[in-house]
């Protein structure tokens, strides 16, 4: 471990006690938050706005920590597949989805997942450990850097670009979801920590930042009053207990009565609805009793629905439902006016889709 102090790990407050601590005038820390979170300095000596002096001085006390990229894989529908490893070695993955006028990350809040859930990859591994709130927020600072970097060269990211309107404002990422690597809410303190920099540091609106659980309603519950705004996913993927407690052993301990009422008093700010995931598996969840009883389920609560048919590995026996029974399931929601969306979750080719990360498996 690197002796020196870690920039990065240091919260608002901090870096303005460790300015002052060291002699330095406040604006020194609004121009440090400002190169590490908005211009990606990833050391010291990057930050020329600091005299030769200056850096030369935090270098000898101090240094900024980066993710390593280790692999970068690109699907055919414009998905990218990003593996980073950290200080101890371990890995994480975030997946890039590039639509025509915002670019979302999807990022890892864990390297692997303790939950454990049927069907999902990573869930299969087991929990490595939780990320610190720095290397939760450095999956953002990196892929900044490599589109800045990538748009200025003109290399990859132009081709996503044309479709749109004009092209993106000044290329940066849009959208962020907690939908990678881990349950964001068994690491809620750095979680939270990480929200208030991606919002302060980085610059994204809390209207485009959601948080997806697998439904730890306690910390459900708690979210709205540390990190307020937040918009939430929840995943569902059943209506019955019986059914959950088999996809998704979190059920046991807190089961679907527990989890709709945590969401029927999460807060929303107007126009905004909670999202539930509905992982459709072939001959378990995906029957039209299965939408009816979702359709009862979810009466009062302020929802949309997307339905996503199973991406399949090779670690589970589950199979995707037939097209039409899909349909037939949609139908019954919006039969009952509840919003639900397929949705085909991208980058499948290259295993980045829902539930299909693992880093360092492929
Ligand atoms: N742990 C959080 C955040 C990870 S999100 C959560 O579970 O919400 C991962 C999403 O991918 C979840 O909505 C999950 O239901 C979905 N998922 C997991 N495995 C999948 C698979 N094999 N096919 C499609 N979606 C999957
Ligand atoms: Fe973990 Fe979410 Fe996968 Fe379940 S679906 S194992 S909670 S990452």
């Amino acid at each position: 471990m690197n002796p020196k102090l870690n920039l990065k790990s240091l919260s608002k407050e901090d870096i303005f006690l460790f300015i002052e601590k060291i002699g330095l005038p406040r604006y020194r820390a609004e121009q440090l938050l400002s190169w590490m979170y908005k211009r990606h300095a990833s050391e010291i000596d990057a930050i020329t706005e600091f005299s030769k002096d200056l850096r030369s001085n935090l270098n000898g006390i101090a240094f900024i920590s980066n993710l390593k990229l280790v692999e970068r894989l690109q699907s055919s529908d414009g998905t990218e597949k990003l593996l980073f490893s950290l200080e101890d070695g371990n890995t994480i993955e975030c997946v890039l989805i590039p639509d025509e006028d915002r670019f979302t990350l999807c990022i890892s809040s864990q390297a692997g997942c303790a939950i454990g859930c049927q069907f999902c990859l990573t869930g299969k591994s087991g929990l490595a450990r939780s990320l610190k709130s720095y290397e939760i927020v450095d999956q953002i600072i990196a892929v900044n850097k490599i589109i800045k970097a990538e748009t200025t060269d003109n290399k990859h990211i132009p081709t996503l670009v044309k479709g749109g309107k004009g092209g993106l404002p000044d290329k940066k990422i849009t959208n962020i979801v907690f939908m990678g690597m881990g349950e964001p809410l068994m690491n809620f303190d750095n979680v939270v920590e990480a929200l208030w920099r991606i919002i302060q540091f980085i610059g994204i609106s809390k209207r485009k930042i959601t948080v997806s659980t697998a439904g730890i309603v306690p910390k459900m519950l708690l979210l709205p009053l540390k990190a307020p705004d937040i918009n939430l996913a929840v995943s569902l993927n059943a209506a019955d207990n019986e059914t959950r407690n088999r996809l998704m052993p979190i059920n046991k301990r807190y089961a679907i009565e527990s989890l709709i009422s945590a969401c029927k008093k999460y807060p929303l700010q107007s126009g905004r609805r909670i999202t539930f995931e509905y992982v459709m598996i072939d001959g378990i969840n995906d029957s039209p009793d299965d939408a009816h009883r979702l359709t009862k389920l979810l009466k009062g609560v302020h929802c949309k629905i997307n339905l996503i048919p199973l991406n399949p590995h090779s670690e589970s026996d589950f199979k995707r439902p037939p097209e039409k029974r899909v349909l037939e399931f949609q139908k019954i929601l919006l039969n009952k006016n509840i919003r639900a969306l397929i949705r085909e979750s991208r980058g499948q080719d290259i295993l980045a889709a829902c539930g299909q990360l693992r880093a360092g498996n492929r």
